[in-house]
This record gives C-alpha cells, structure tokens and sequence, in this order.
C-alpha cells in the first residue's frame, strides 16, 4: 500500500460539543474522517464523540478552551502522540458577548455604551483563540498532504453587506463586539492563507448562514446539518480549491 491508501484523515473542529460544531464533526465522521471534538468540558465534548462513535463514526474529544494556550498546546501534544498529523482544522468556537440572545435583541453591544471588557472577552474567544489554535496545530498541519484550515465567520462580518442602507444586517442593532471580530477573523484569514497558500495549506471562512442554536436563542431559521455544509465543503476542498476567500453554501459573500 502507498502512503495514500494507508493516511487516516484527522480533523479537529473547535466548540464541537454543541451546534454548528458537532453537526460539522457528524458530517466528517460519515466522510471516513476521524474526528476530534474539541471542547472546554470534555465530559460535553465525549458525549458528542461517543454519539458520533453510535452512528458509526471515529469520534475522540479533546479538551480545548480556545482562550487558554496550555489546553491548545496540551491538544496538539495528544493529537501528535495518537494521529502523528492533523488534515482538518476547523476554527469553529465562538460567542457573540451577549449570551444566548437573538442578534435584533443584542443591544449590549451598541457601540456607544458598549462594555469594553465584553468587546474583550468577544475578541479573546473569536479572533485571538483562532490565532493560538491554529499556531498550536500547525506543525501537524503541515504533515498532511492536503491540509484545510475553516474559520467559521459570519455574514455579520461582512463590512460590504452590513454598509448596505436598508440590506439583510439594517434592521440589528449596531455592534462593537461580535460584528467586529467577524470582521477582524476575515482578514486573519486573508493574512494566513497569504502566508500558507506556498506550504499548501488552504485556509477560508465560513458563513453558515442563520441556523438554529443556542447562540441566537433557536431563532435561526436553518438546521445545523444545513450550517454545516459549506464548513465540510472549505475543509474537503481538492488541491486546485480556493484561499483566503470567503464563502456561504451559495459561494463566495462579499468582504
Ligand atoms: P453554539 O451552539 O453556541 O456553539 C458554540 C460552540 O463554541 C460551543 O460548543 C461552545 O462551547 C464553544 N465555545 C465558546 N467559547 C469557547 C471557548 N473559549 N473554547 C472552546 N469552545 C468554546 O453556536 P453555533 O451557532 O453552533 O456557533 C458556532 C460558530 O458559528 C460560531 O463561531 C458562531 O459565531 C458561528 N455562526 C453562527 C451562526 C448562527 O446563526 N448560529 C451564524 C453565523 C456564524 P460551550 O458549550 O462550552 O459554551
């Protein structure tokens, strides 16, 4: 057997434990991928692994609190004594600052009363926990021979739609946190693939459209296997796929 018929895939999806994540984590498993559930509580991440394990899957959690640079380094350390390589990174994990509320009630987050100690803690989980993350799991990353990198964004994050007089985004309240950090995520992700794209390593963002979790309270109108879809499609992307883009299930959103 050559080296292709014999590399097990590995994929690593952040805040998997839960919504958009665990259904992205559902959806590789049934490709033949093994899975690694990262989460804060690995007791919720191994719930979601061994529900992946019952549909047939190859599922492992993985504690992984995307704030804290000693649990990524702690997970690469597993993930390089277990799989020796890492195909998939999706940087998934994220809060909007507001807890589970609808984004046309997120009035905390109006730029000229807003906390700044929750911009901070939006910016910590969505944009710096991207740049430790993926720091950590380069160096297994670089070991595949096909390896993709997904930041999950949002269309929130699009500074072309959200400049839109009376477009999809006029009717929400303004925000200085989780519109921001999307924003922030897409151009971290130009500047990585920018980087990455000579070593191979094709790296896009993700908008998975308004789906039904806890982050909005349940008022998304698409399931997380819906959500999921461009993310599987950004990480199984063949050798003459795109980077440094940014894409919903339709293609490409505007920047
Ligand atoms: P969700 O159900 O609330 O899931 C968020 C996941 O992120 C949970 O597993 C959560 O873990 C995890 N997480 C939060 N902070 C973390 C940290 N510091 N370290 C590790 N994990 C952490 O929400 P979702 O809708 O699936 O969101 C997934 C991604 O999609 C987010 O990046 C979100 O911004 C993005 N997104 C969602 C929508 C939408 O309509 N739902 C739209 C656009 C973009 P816990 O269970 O421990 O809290």
């Amino acid at each position: 057997m050559n080296e292709h018929e014999t590399h097990q895939q590995v994929a690593l999806i952040t805040g998997a434990n839960k919504g958009i994540g665990r259904a992205t984590a559902e959806q590789l498993a049934a490709l033949g991928m093994t899975v690694l559930i990262g989460a804060r509580d690995l007791r919720r991440g191994a719930e979601a692994a061994a529900a992946v394990r019952v549909a047939g899957g190859d599922a492992h959690a993985v504690t992984l609190d995307v704030t804290d640079p000693a649990t990524a380094q702690e997970a690469a350390e597993w993930i390089e004594e277990h799989h020796g390589h890492l195909d998939v990174l999706i940087n998934n994990a994220g809060i909007t600052g507001s807890g589970q509320v609808a984004p046309e009630d997120a009035h905390d987050q109006i730029p000229s009363s807003v906390e700044l100690d929750m911009v901070r803690a939006v910016f910590e989980t969505n944009v710096f926990g991207v740049i430790t993350v993926t720091n950590a799991m380069l160096p297994l990353l670089r070991r595949s021979p096909a390896p993709r990198v997904v930041n999950v964004s949002s269309a929130a994050g699009s500074l072309t739609i959200a400049s839109i007089p009376d477009g999809p985004l006029a009717g929400l309240p303004a925000s200085a946190a989780y519109t921001p950090s999307k924003t922030a995520l897409n151009a971290l992700t130009v500047q990585y693939a920018n980087e990455l794209w000579k070593d191979g390593i094709l790296i896009n963002a993700a908008d998975p459209g308004y789906v039904d979790t806890e982050i909005n309270n349940h008022r998304g109108y698409l399931t997380v296997a819906q959500g999921a879809a461009v993310l599987v499609r950004l990480a199984t992307l063949g050798a003459d796929g795109p980077t440094g883009g940014f894409f919903n299930e339709d293609g490409p959103v505007p920047w």
